[in-house]
């Protein structure tokens, strides 16, 4: 029997769940970088186009704009791509954004860059100036307050993570950008859980140790743990001592991890098992191996790995590597 896809889009989601090598719980990490586009956020950029689509809001045309730190861009441009839209995102003008600034412009996309000590505000006001010179072609898909963007985790992550555990996972460990990975599969898991009379997974929510935001910590723009740490309050998870309503969910710990661990983790996972993360991946990693060594034997922990470290030769995650193929 055949077995062939129309779009690139019908290739989105439906990631694997893999055990990592563990001495102590179970430890399962949804690959998320297996997405066509190589990152999580092309779930959250179809699930918003396809509403749009929905509402007759996009025409031939029609531009999509938002601002990314990279990931939701290379998404949204290959999603336009395939579906003979345009795209426009803003992103910080940093050296490490060397791989997702040519990723987004080989899918058609135009990017623009902000300047980064103006930090996710900067990079908001450059798109929604973009947006309002667009005029009505433009479609600004706004994935910090969208709410398809939860939703796409709400239906598809969070289920299929359900699914591929049999209902048995004890912890949950992610990361936060946009927030609307947690607030989908939070949401989607506490559900399943009632229905099935079960306790709930503990949602566990990794912060940058410089970008403690929804803790109530320290925020600095610089630092370094790509995609998650964005330094504003989330329309999608709430901070430390608010309660939950509606998609914005309250999760039950946070806990945060310094680049240098976030990076160590990285470079480990790849030797250990094969797996390429990138630091966003390394810190959610870094810290589900401490759930992992807490919980002990007979428990389930599920890390979410957004993105892989083929997406950050630019970033020190590679530095070694980099300046050893220099000397060569
Ligand atoms: N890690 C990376 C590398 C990302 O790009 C993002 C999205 N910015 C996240 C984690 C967090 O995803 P979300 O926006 O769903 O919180």
């Amino acid at each position: 029997m055949e077995d062939i896809a129309s779009s690139i889009t019908d290739l989105i989601g439906r990631t694997p769940l893999l055990r990592l090598q563990s001495s102590s719980a179970e430890l399962l990490a949804k690959l998320e970088f297996l997405n066509p586009g190589g990152s999580v956020k092309d779930r959250a950029a179809l699930a918003i186009v396809e509403d749009a689509e929905r509402r007759h809001l996009l025409k031939k045309g029609s531009v999509l704009v938002d601002a990314t730190s990279g990931n939701t861009g290379i998404a949204l441009a290959m999603v336009a791509a395939s579906k003979g839209y345009g795209c426009v995102v803003s992103m910080p003008r940093v050296c490490t954004n060397v791989e997702r600034y040519a990723l987004i412009k080989a899918y058609g996309g135009v990017v623009l860059l902000s300047e980064p000590n103006e930090g996710a505000e900067g990079m908001l006001r450059l798109a929604k100036a973009a947006a309002d010179q667009l005029g009505e072609r433009a479609y600004y898909t706004a994935q910090f307050s969208n709410p398809c963007n939860a939703e796409a985790h709400l239906n598809g992550t969070g289920p299929e993570l359900w699914r591929q555990c049999g209902g048995k996972l004890d912890a949950v460990v992610l990361g936060a950008g946009t927030g609307g990975t947690a607030s989908g599969i939070t949401r989607a898991l506490r559900a399943l859980a009632s229905e099935n009379g079960v306790e709930p997974p503990r949602i566990i929510v990794v912060e940058p140790e410089l970008s403690r935001t929804l803790s109530g910590g320290v925020h600095h723009n610089g630092h370094g743990v790509t995609g998650i740490g964005a330094g504003v309050p989330l329309a999608f998870v709430c901070n430390k001592d608010e309660t939950d309503e509606g998609q914005r969910v309250q999760v039950d710990e946070f806990r945060s991890c310094s680049l240098a661990d976030a990076l160590d983790e990285a470079r480990a996972v790849s030797m250990r098992d094969g797996v390429l993360a990138g630091p966003s991946s390394g810190a959610a990693l870094r810290v589900a191996r401490d759930v992992a060594s807490e919980l002990g034997e007979g428990k389930r922990v599920v890390v979410i790995l957004p993105s892989a470290g083929e997406r950050y030769l630019a970033h020190p995650l590679f530095d070694a590597h980099r300046r050893s193929a220099e000397a060569e």
